[in-house]
């Protein structure tokens, strides 16, 4: 039989309502993972499914010290037990993407790791949970999930972690990868992987999370923007900051003139863009203002590189050849 780790973190997936028809007032992450597990009596049959509980939390609530625990116990599981199929994490929909992309810089090792949540919660009606845990561990337990990195499986649809982003509020279908569609899907029938995904990098397999985690903000851009928000991260001494810009990851020119300005030491920064899709390319003037193109990554997954990069000690020159070489 083969053998599968299930952590558990919470979510929506998690969560319970007080009544079956309710599926926007819940509380998430209420249910253990073996509760999750006993709802799908399908899985005895496909592994051995051992559950261990990382966090029970609204993924809004998760900690750098669960991104932490989380990483290392993936380590080590793959360390201890060669033969282990995979992993699967049970987690909720709102930071998921986040998760998935930080395991995708960190863990190096061929087998799948799965996240997976759900839109509805546990107790709904129609509830999505089960089935997409059925798909997740499916797919962690397939041949041809080895060496994609890290997946997340949602409605059937398996997407590449740099890829996946929620981008509705409701729905069982609330992921897409933008750019590039899914990878793939999985079905009753088996695993289809119609996409490859790109060239693995796993630029920080052998860095170790510390307790102490740097401020990396958020800035997000808009008409008439209040430039003292940028000039705030700038006193405050942030050690990186991510600029979500408008259309292509532009700066306004007060907020330009807030960085020209600016006579201390720079943080690491990256311009993403707030589309949702596209790229943001090289811009004539980031080198003055010592901005980088956060290229494809959207600005919450601009955000999880920036911090393993001050983390690990990244210059600028480390950072830009990173995300040039990303596809
Ligand atoms: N608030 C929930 C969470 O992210 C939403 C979900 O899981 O769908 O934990």
């Amino acid at each position: 039989m083969n053998r599968l780790l299930l952590l558990a973190t919470g979510g929506t997936i998690a969560g319970c309502a007080a009544d079956s028809a309710t599926s926007n007032y819940y509380t998430a992450g209420v249910l253990g993972g073996d509760a999750l597990l006993a709802a799908v009596p399908q899985l005895q049959d496909l592994a051995t499914i051992s559950v261990e509980q990382i966090a029970n939390v609204d993924s809004a609530d998760l900690l750098f010290a669960h991104w932490r625990a989380l990483v290392g116990r993936i380590r080590d599981a793959f360390a201890a037990d060669p033969e282990l199929a995979g992993v699967v994490i049970t987690h909720g929909t709102n930071t998921l993407e986040e998760t998935a992309w930080l395991l995708q810089l960190l863990i190096d090792d061929p087998r799948p790791v799965v996240l997976v949540g759900a839109m509805r919660p546990a107790t709904a009606l129609s509830a999505d949970g089960p089935l997409n845990l059925l798909h997740a561990v499916q797919v962690a337990l397939s041949h041809e999930a080895r060496g994609h990195g890290v997946l997340v499986v949602m409605d059937g649809q398996v997407h590449a972690a740099q890829r996946v982003t929620k981008l509705a509020t409701q729905g069982v279908g609330a992921f897409a990868s933008p750019d590039s569609g899914p990878l793939g899907w999985v079905d009753d029938v088996g695993i289809h992987l119609t996409s490859v995904s790109g060239p693995r990098q796993v630029p920080f397999a052998y860095f170790d999370l510390p307790e102490q985690w740097p401020e990396v903000p958020i800035v997000y851009g808009c008409v008439d923007p209040e430039p003292l928000l940028l000039s705030t991260c700038l006193t405050s001494r942030v050690a990186g900051l991510v600029f979500t810009g408008t259309g292509a990851g532009q700066l306004s020119v007060g907020e330009c003139r807030v960085l020209e300005a600016w006579a201390g030491p720079r943080p690491l920064m990256l311009r993403a863009n707030r589309c949702g899709s596209g790229p943001v390319h090289r811009h004539a003037e980031d080198e003055r203002l010592g901005l980088l193109p956060a290229g494809s990554l959207n600005p919450q997954k601009a955000r999880v590189l920036l911090l393993l990069a001050v983390l690990a000690g990244w210059d600028r020159n480390q950072l830009d050849a990173l995300i040039t070489a990303s596809p």
